[in-house]
């Protein structure tokens, strides 16, 4: 019990690694907010793990919209009183090569991907700071440490995020918040679901372990980051990615 009582907020908890995560920090004894515009499926799995003795709340917040996201972070100050982890989870792709990639699809990926990132954390850290304690997780990408191919929108969201770790890690750090990133290798995923199995065949054997991840090795990472064990990681990130990037 890692998470006794404490209170997490993980963007993009419907499903995937979030959805990993969710199960993996209830299990651990936190109470879960899941932030999500993927309503149907994030509230049935509210449901399931409330029903199983846990405790978990679905709230739809598109992390894009600032007063949204500031709404429900006030919601669950009046139900809980505190927030003690953020994850900063929720992301998309919308690849194509640089020539044939429209300002939408430039556009969105930076919305969900950097503004979003930007919004929770904006509106999650006063609670914090008023706490002088908390810990903030972001979703980077192993993309961001090498580029990759048709990915101009997604990486320069993912190197972004780097960026943003470890600025915020100095001015929160200061605060008794520790900020740090999580670096996933391919992860078995809706979100590579539109990778050809080609490429994800190319990834498998450049990956000294010989596999791509699962959504429970990146919310491993989560859960380690969020824990007591992590109190003097500090603007760090953990690349999860099976050794691709050496
Ligand atoms: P998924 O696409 O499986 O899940 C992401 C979730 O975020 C979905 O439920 C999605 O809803 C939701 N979401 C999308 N837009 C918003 C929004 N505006 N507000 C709130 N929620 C939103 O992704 P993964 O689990 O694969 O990825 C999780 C994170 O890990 C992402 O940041 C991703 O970039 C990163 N990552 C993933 C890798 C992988 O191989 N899977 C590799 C490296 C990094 P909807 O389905 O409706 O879009």
């Amino acid at each position: 019990m890692r998470l006794k009582d404490k209170v997490v907020v993980i963007t993009g908890g419907s499903r995937g690694i979030g959805k990993a995560a969710v199960e993996k920090f209830c299990s651990e004894g936190a109470r879960v907010i899941i932030w999500d515009v993927l309503d149907k499926e994030g509230e049935s799995f509210a449901n399931q793990l409330n029903s199983k003795g846990f405790i978990c709340r679905f709230f739809h917040v598109d992390v894009t919209n600032f007063v949204e996201v500031e709404n429900s972070a006030k919601k669950i100050i009046e139900e809980f009183g505190q927030i003690d982890v953020l994850i900063n989870n929720a992301g998309i792709t919308r690849d194509a090569t640089l020539l044939k990639m429209t300002d939408e699809q430039w556009q969105s990926v930076l919305n969900v991907n950097l503004t979003g990132v930007f919004n929770c954390t904006k509106a999650v850290a006063p609670y914090m700071i008023e706490k002088g304690k908390g810990k903030i997780i972001n979703t980077s990408s192993v993309v961001a440490l090498y580029g990759n191919f048709g990915q101009s929108n997604y990486v320069a969201t993912k190197s972004g995020i780097i960026g943003l770790t470890k600025v915020w890690a100095r001015e929160l750090g200061r605060k008794g918040i520790n900020v740090n990133a999580v670096a996933p290798g391919f992860i078995e995923t809706e979100m590579v679901q539109s990778v050809p199995e080609k490429v994800l065949q190319m990834m498998r054997e450049r990956t000294p372990l010989g596999r791509l991840g699962n959504p429970m090795d990146i919310a491993n990472a989560y859960l380690f980051l969020a824990s007591n064990e992590a109190d003097f990681i500090n603007g760090a990130v953990i690349s999860v990615d099976g050794g691709i990037t050496i």
